[in-house]
């Protein structure tokens, strides 16, 4: 333990193995959340669909599903191979949530669900609604009066709040996003100009949070997303799960035991990771492994992880700033609860650079033309550093996976990036920064 804090203190690249993690065949006995949890969410997110669909006209062609395309990305994977001798055998594949509709983020699945989840409660409890009617009619200048009573608060870096702020303005809402320092002045201005009010701190996420909470609390119409312990926020990134599921089913990729699935995703309080991991252990179990990226500068789920103190512990505790370049990573402190929930089904975690966000965020420029913001290209450490740490090789070994790495399909999670403005990202492709 000691070693690892020491690496974590000198921020230095790692892989971390989580050996609290559980063969789940039995995953029911495992299950700390509710049986059927996602199932009633990815159902509340189809009733709620010819709603969407009129709210935002973007989600039309999708029949108001808010769901991003899985890509293959052969160019990718073989500048990876050439570039850093990756040794990547099996196929490479990106699930773009860096398009998905109204947020452009991975946010965009937890934060539209919970703001839906408090729609329908209010909307069911006021008789404005029943259950199997056809959700649209919620769709009128009257409701949207009645929606505006309410105010939806969320402490956020800048993605969560771009998610709800979007989602609650157009139902109807009052919105107060409550933003740290480090939240980017162009996700401020697009949220102002459709109508949310964006409270700005001097300092860093928890606290934008916890003020957040306090402001909330004192409005007896206000709701609180709480995105340190919000299990409806796990739940709609939860839902991810099935969808990828039947993406996968259409390219003809099997996942079985000799044809195991490889996921990275980047993480920051842990919501999205996490929630998504513990869909994607439901429906595959033992033939999918999950892996967590963080900045080397912010590695707070994997010290919460390590260390099991989760939430009690910081990563200013071990002498870190709390600051990187990976918009929506720089996190602190984990979750309070994603942790100990994802400790049975969680593979490992790789820490990276904040360089290298740069550098692969080009390499997938160059090769796929498809752009992702920093934070979200560095699921790609995953997939580079796959065949170069030690402790992966007993992990394969540990998990019979020898005889098939060649069979692995490996998702890339984008997490973020359609919303970027052309300037920004005009900077982010001429950064070149040292460690
Ligand atoms: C928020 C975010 C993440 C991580 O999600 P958490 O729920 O904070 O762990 C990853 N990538 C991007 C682009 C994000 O905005």
């Amino acid at each position: 333990m000691d070693e690892l804090l020491e690496k974590l203190k000198r921020k230095e690249e790692i892989l971390w193995i989580n050996n609290k993690k559980v063969n789940n065949e039995r995953m029911e006995e495992l299950e700390s959340i509710p049986k059927n949890s996602i199932l009633d969410a990815e159902e509340r997110l189809n009733r709620f669909s010819d709603y969407i669909k009129i709210c935002f006209s973007e989600t039309e062609s999708t029949n108001g599903i808010v769901e991003s395309p899985l890509t293959e990305i052969s160019n990718m994977k073989e500048l990876l191979n050439s570039k850093y001798n990756s040794n990547i055998k099996g196929r490479l594949l990106l699930k773009e949530d860096n398009k998905l509709a109204i947020a452009g983020s991975v946010k965009a699945r937890g934060g539209i669900y919970e703001v839906l989840k408090f729609t329908e409660k209010l909307a069911l409890e006021n008789n404005l609604l029943d259950v199997d009617e056809d959700y649209s009619k919620l769709f009128t200048a009257k409701n949207r009066e009645f929606f505006n009573q309410y105010t939806m608060e969320v402490g956020s870096t800048g993605n969560l709040g771009l998610s709800i702020g979007m989602a609650s303005s157009a139902i109807g809402y009052n919105v107060n996003i409550h933003m740290s320092a480090d939240a980017k002045e162009w996700k401020k201005r697009l949220l102002r100009e459709n109508n949310v009010n964006v409270i700005e701190y001097d300092s860093d996420y928890s606290v934008a949070v916890k003020e957040g909470r306090k402001l909330s609390q004192s409005n007896p119409k206000s709701y609180f997303i709480d995105d340190e312990n919000s299990i409806e926020l796990f739940l709609g990134y939860g839902v991810a799960a099935s969808r990828l599921e039947k993406q996968l089913n259409e390219l003809d990729i099997v996942v079985d035991e000799n044809n195991p699935l490889f996921v990275y995703i980047p993480c920051g309080v842990g919501g999205a990771p996490g929630g998504i991991t513990y869909g994607l252990k439901e429906l595959f179990k033992n033939n999918v492994h999950c892996f967590f990226i963080e900045p080397t500068k912010t590695p707070c789920m994997l010290l919460g992880m390590a260390t099991g103190k989760h939430d009690e512990i910081s990563v200013k505790d071990i002498g870190l700033n709390e600051i990187t370049d990976a918009d929506g990573l720089a996190v602190g402190r984990p979750s309070g609860f994603i942790g100990k929930t994802i400790e049975p089904f969680l593979s490992g975690i790789f820490t990276i650079n904040d360089s290298k966000l740069y550098e692969y965020m080009r390499d997938l420029l160059e090769t796929e033309n498809i752009f992702l913001e920093p934070s979200a290209a560095s699921s790609f450490e995953g997939v580079v550093k796959l065949n170069k740490y030690e402790n992966m090789k007993k992990y394969i070994i540990d998990n019979n996976l020898d005889k098939v790495m060649d069979n692995i399909t490996h998702i890339a999670w984008g997490t973020g990036g359609s919303l970027v403005p052309e300037e920004i990202r005009e900077e982010y492709i001429n950064t070149f920064i040292e460690d």
